[in-house]
């Protein structure tokens, strides 16, 4: 979609910095990271949001979060982590691209919840 920013982070338009990416998916920490290495993870096909989400499109997403659950692990040894989505403008969504947050979580007083 033209006028998507995750779409334009996916062909290079708006730069990000990766932290994995392969055929499917992408991976980059957010602009605006609620804790340190608070991270997105998208399809690179659009999709607006969890209802449009194919069987494939979704194992294609959720194969991968563990990986990179395990590689931020590594980065910023957390003492949790949180997986979110906000599914609609009432739960919280900004960006209509389909997107899930991992947000690794610092112990009391991180920023987040
Ligand atoms: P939502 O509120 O839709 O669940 O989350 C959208 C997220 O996208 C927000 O956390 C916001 O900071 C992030 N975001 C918005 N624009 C950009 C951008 O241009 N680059 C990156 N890396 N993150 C963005
Ligand atoms: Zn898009």
């Amino acid at each position: 979609m033209s006028d998507c920013i995750f779409c334009k982070i996916i062909n290079g338009e708006i730069p990000s910095t990766k932290v994995f990416e392969n055929e499917h998916v992408l991976a980059f920490l957010d602009i605006s990271q609620v804790t340190k290495g608070h991270t997105l993870v998208i399809p690179k096909v659009h999709k607006e949001n969890l209802y449009e989400l194919t069987p494939e499109i979704a194992k294609n997403l959720f194969e991968v979060v563990p990986e990179i659950s395990r590689a931020m692990k590594q980065e910023f040894n957390p003492v949790g982590l949180n997986l979110l989505n906000n599914n609609g403008e009432a739960a919280g969504q900004s960006v209509f691209h389909f997107h899930m947050h991992l947000i690794p979580r610092h112990g009391e007083g991180d920023g987040f919840g």
